[in-house]
């Protein structure tokens, strides 16, 4: 570890990630007074948040736009009493997966890849996520759970690709982080090693030497698939780390959420595949909305995520243009929605 990586505490060195995450706004208070909002801007009260609570990191806060409480940025952040609003369509488990999960925290839904769910934590806390409800307390790949992981992946060889997600997987140690990657690159029929993660956005200090050290240790191939859905969360800090991640031999993909009031326009689309290919990453895909509990508020219509895709691929290169994708319960992968 270098020293330009890590801050000198009173007993051991902590890595300066893990620092700046200690730093991360979690209280509305704090985050609207940062922001110059209005400190009686409609929220959640807190009790109703104690599940899922408010989480910024303040680099990401920082890309904020001062006094916009429209602000895409903060949309995405922001515990808005709009997820008080209950609507039948909306469920907890909005994708099925809490059937397919394993013990250990291993799901294979699709053929020739498992995921893995290794953390439950995360740098920042997204209110659309699809996976708010959870029970990841049940269900985390803990490190005493490697082994049975590791076993089970050892005896199915159709398995080719291991997908770290979560939750954030980034937000485990490197240590742990360490110890899984050389585990799998010991299961002989493993291709693939793919990282699920929005750290390197909203948290770009995670890119340090310690990750780039189990990444590019292994002889399996490294494709990481970050999570931006506006181009104003790619600030230079975040390019650089990304170039650290592309040098180091890690295929860059990006996948976002369609979001209402986020990215619901043909020119923030166009701005935010242009800004991930500065950036060396292609967008992969474009996820509708799932429907869970909570994330009503920010649903795009089918039709205008179609019509959206439509000028898009009339504005940009076909590489540039995201997959538009929605997760179905009981399929064999992502079902490509055409547009
Ligand atoms: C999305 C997902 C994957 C990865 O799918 P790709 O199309 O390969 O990106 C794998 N397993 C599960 C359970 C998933 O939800
Ligand atoms: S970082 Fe990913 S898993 Fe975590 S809250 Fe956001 S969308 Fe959900």
């Amino acid at each position: 570890m270098t020293i330009m990586n890590a801050v000198l505490q009173p007993q051991r060195l902590i890595p300066a990630w893990q620092a700046a995450l200690t730093g991360s706004f979690t209280r509305p208070a704090e985050l609207l007074a940062f922001l110059q909002l209005p400190p009686d801007l409609p929220s959640l009260r807190l009790a109703q948040i104690r599940d899922f609570p408010l989480r910024v990191p303040r680099g990401f806060a920082e890309r904020m736009e001062k006094g916009n409480p429209d602000d895409p940025l903060f949309r995405q952040i922001w515990p808005s009493s709009d997820e008080d609003v209950l609507n039948p369509d909306y469920v907890d488990d909005a994708v099925g997966d809490l059937h397919k999960l394993k013990p250990g925290g291993l799901i294979h839904k699709y053929h020739g890849r498992v995921l893995v769910i290794a953390t439950g934590a995360c740098a920042v806390n997204c209110r659309y996520c699809f996976r708010r409800h959870f029970p990841y307390g049940e269900t985390r790949a803990s490190r005493n759970h490697w082994r049975s992981l590791l076993d089970e992946l050892q005896a199915d060889e159709t398995i080719e690709e291991v997908i770290l997600s979560g939750g954030d997987p980034l937000s485990l140690a490197d240590d742990k982080l360490a110890e899984l990657a050389q585990g799998l690159d010991a299961i002989p029929h493993l291709k693939r090693l793919r990282v699920h993660s929005r750290q390197p956005i909203v948290l770009p200090e995670r890119v340090d030497d310690e990750l780039l050290d189990w990444l590019t240790g292994t002889r399996l191939q490294t494709v990481m698939v970050v999570h931006a859905n506006h181009a104003n969360e790619l600030d230079q800090v975040v390019a650089a780390a990304m170039a650290r991640l592309k040098q180091a031999g890690v295929t860059l993909l990006n996948q976002s959420v369609l979001l209402r009031g986020v990215n619901d326009s043909l020119d923030v689309l166009k701005a935010l595949s242009e800004r991930l290919f500065d950036c060396g990453v292609l967008p992969y895909y474009l996820h509708l909305l799932d429907r869970v509990q909570g994330a009503a508020h920010y649903e795009v219509d089918d039709a205008v995520g179609k019509a959206l895709l439509r000028q898009l691929s009339g504005h940009l290169p076909g590489y540039l243009v995201p997959r538009l994708v929605r997760e179905l319960p009981g399929k064999p992968s992502k079902t490509w929605i055409h547009w």
